[in-house]
């Protein structure tokens, strides 16, 4: 797959998502990066709203117990590592950043619990920047379509895809790919049958996937 053809397919998917590049508060998309990873958005997104409800800035958080953190993130996955974490990350941002969240990727990776992924949230979420956080689905898409190589790391996938799309698209791909990879292109028998950007994928060669429709 091309340049061209990636820029096609985004944009394929971006009138069936309908996303639109939004920016929210730097601190709160940093403590949700950090308590997203290995959990789902249904259990991250409702203990982020009863952390940030008891303390919305990095100097009252970093002064709430760790005991604390942990009851109100629960059952968010590894709480108990996040409580520290996150902590410690709020610490990093008063004595390094002025209690500002940095906007930069080479900064906001030196902060605890903050890897490759978290930064290009936070700086796509919060700042606008024309970043591509890489998970799971998007690093799936990306390997199926043709894009990167198969079992390319996160990293080299972000690089890659952040080379081939141009700037507005980049803004909104990794939302528009992670709803398409819950509903259609699943880990697992992915939906080719379906698919609007059939034509596009190198994936289903053989059309197996494709002819699940007509044996159904
Ligand atoms: S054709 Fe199949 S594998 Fe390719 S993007 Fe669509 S659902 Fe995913």
């Amino acid at each position: 797959m091309d340049k061209k053809q990636l820029s096609k397919a985004i944009k394929a998917l971006a009138k069936i998502y309908k996303v639109r590049a939004e920016t929210g508060d730097p601190f709160e998309i940093l403590v949700h990066g950090i308590l997203s990873t290995r959990t789902k958005d249904t259990t991250t997104f409702p203990a982020q709203k009863r952390l940030l409800g008891k303390a919305d800035s990095p100097y009252k958080m970093m002064h709430m117990k760790t005991s604390d953190i942990e009851k109100l993130i629960y059952p968010v996955g590894f709480y108990k590592t996040k409580s520290k974490l996150l902590k410690e990350a709020c610490s990093v941002l008063i004595e390094k950043f002025h209690g500002k969240v940095p906007r930069n990727k080479k900064d906001l990776i030196s902060i605890p619990g903050v890897g490759n992924k978290v930064a290009a949230l936070v700086l796509v979420w919060a700042f606008g920047l024309p970043y591509i956080p890489v998970d799971t689905h998007v690093n799936r898409i990306a390997q199926r379509l043709g894009a990167v190589k198969p079992k390319e790391k996160p990293e080299k996938t972000e690089e890659i895809l952040e080379t081939m799309l141009p700037k507005n698209l980049r803004l909104i791909t990794n939302h528009i790919l992670v709803q398409f990879g819950r509903d259609t292109c699943k880990p697992i028998a992915p939906k080719c049958y379906r698919c609007p950007i059939y034509s596009y994928c190198e994936y289903d060669k053989k059309g197996y996937y494709r002819n699940k429709l007509i044996s159904k």
